[in-house]
């Protein structure tokens, strides 16, 4: 399961990246994963949960925006949605493409608090 090695590095990115601006505590991590690279939302998701505990990052929701893989063809100029099966173009089948989404792992943006606060009700 690599997805826990990614979560790992996704986690490490975000918590320096909290700990530079001076928070103390992380509340969402937002994710943007292509299709291409197979990642499964699940197994992130448990990773997380494996990973969070001790962290900054306890209690944290991680939230995955799926990008669709799309690819632009260098023949006849459309750009379109695929699978990770077939790159092929459908408008004249050329295999002169080239990737436009599909292969992100990125962090977009990280919500931190600075005052613990786990009696949180409605004030937001
Ligand atoms: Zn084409």
């Amino acid at each position: 399961m690599h997805e826990m090695g990614i979560t790992a590095g996704i986690l490490d990115a975000s918590i320096e990246a909290a700990e530079n601006a001076g928070a103390t505590r992380i509340v969402e991590i937002k994710v943007s994963v292509g299709e291409l690279t197979e990642i499964v939302e699940f197994a992130l998701q448990f990773a997380f949960e494996a990973l969070t505990p001790g962290t900054i990052a306890e209690g944290a929701i991680l939230v995955v925006n799926h990008v669709g893989a799309t690819a632009h063809c260098n023949e006849c100029g459309i750009d379109y949605e695929h699978d990770r099966f077939q790159m092929l173009c459908p408008e004249c089948d050329s295999l002169n493409v080239t990737p436009l989404t599909g292969r992100e792992l990125q962090v977009d943006s990280i919500e931190t608090a600075d005052e613990p606060d786990d009696t949180t009700s409605g004030t937001a």
